[in-house]
């Protein structure tokens, strides 16, 4: 399933090869891939419209048009969103398709078709046609502190590791990646949020945003062999330290990686290296 890495990658690919280009028209072909307004409005409000700018909030994709309305997008489970020629064969799992007055188009690919798109009219907002943005927590690269944590951790008995997978609190930190960032700032996953000191919660933010830019930096090099394997979250649990190392050897004592079930998750860990129970 795509994270906050991945659909930064997506964002970012999509911002290059879009940015100013004037949709000419629109095919749905998979009528449940649209969630507001109904597919045949979709079809018929969209086409006339240029990409002016691309947001990412947690998981959604936030497509602007230079008239004020726009485009989101939620991949889900399967979803992807690629740029493609009008020469290149289209995939079976195609569901919607968005052809520029280039000649470039916007495949949006689906094979489990969990996927939604919706259109957002002029003079509105994303986040009246979504509820789920409006709940959604600060953006961990760029919004989170110390402090903010401070505040939302204060009497929080929650272990640490569930507290930082809930989306309120931080937005988009996946399982992943929420051992990794436990693991590099020497917290035990089972801690009790509260407590957690001013330190190493400046500590637990810098690492945050190590991990997920590492993850940002190691999906952009796979980024185009991301559907038709587990891509670019693949890729980084290869190099992961702990996610997925139960009874494996710690790189950093030796000592062997434990794993525990919170929240009904896995959690990940080393016994020595992580403190704080
Ligand atoms: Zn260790």
């Amino acid at each position: 399933m795509p994270e906050l890495p991945e659909v930064e990658c997506v964002l970012r690919g999509l911002e290059k090869a879009l940015a100013g280009e004037r949709i000419a028209e629109v095919v749905v072909l998979r009528t449940q891939s649209i969630a507001h307004p109904s597919a045949k409005q979709f079809a018929k409000l969209v086409p006339g419209h240029m990409f002016s700018e691309f947001v990412r909030r947690g998981k959604y994709l936030l497509m602007h048009f230079d008239d004020g309305s726009g485009m989101a997008c939620h991949l889900r489970m399967s979803g992807c969103l690629v740029v493609k020629t009008k020469k290149e064969a289209k995939d079976k799992h195609l569901r919607v398709l968005f052809k520029m007055t280039s000649g470039k188009e916007l495949h949006f690919e689906d094979m489990r078709v969990f996927g939604r798109l919706w259109y957002v009219k002029q003079g509105s907002s994303f986040a009246e046609l979504i509820p789920a943005l409006t709940k959604m927590g600060p953006e961990p690269l760029t919004d989170l502190s110390s402090k903010y944590l401070q505040e939302k951790f204060s009497g929080r008995r929650q272990a640490i590791k569930t507290a930082l997978l809930d989306q309120a609190l931080i937005a988009g930190i996946g399982n992943i990646y929420a051992d990794e960032v436990l693991f590099l700032s020497g917290i035990h996953p089972q801690t009790p949020a509260a407590n957690i000191n001013a330190k190493r919660l400046q500590r637990l933010v810098e690492n945050i945003q190590h991990v997920l830019n590492q993850a940002i930096i190691a999906g952009g090099s796979s980024i185009r062999d991301y559907k038709d394997s587990e891509g670019i979250n693949g890729n980084y649990q290869n190099e992961a330290l702990v996610y997925g190392r139960n009874g494996e050897a710690c790189h950093k004592c030796g000592r062997l990686i434990k794993r525990v079930k919170l929240g009904g998750r896995s959690s990940h860990f080393c016994p020595r290296c992580q403190t704080g129970v």
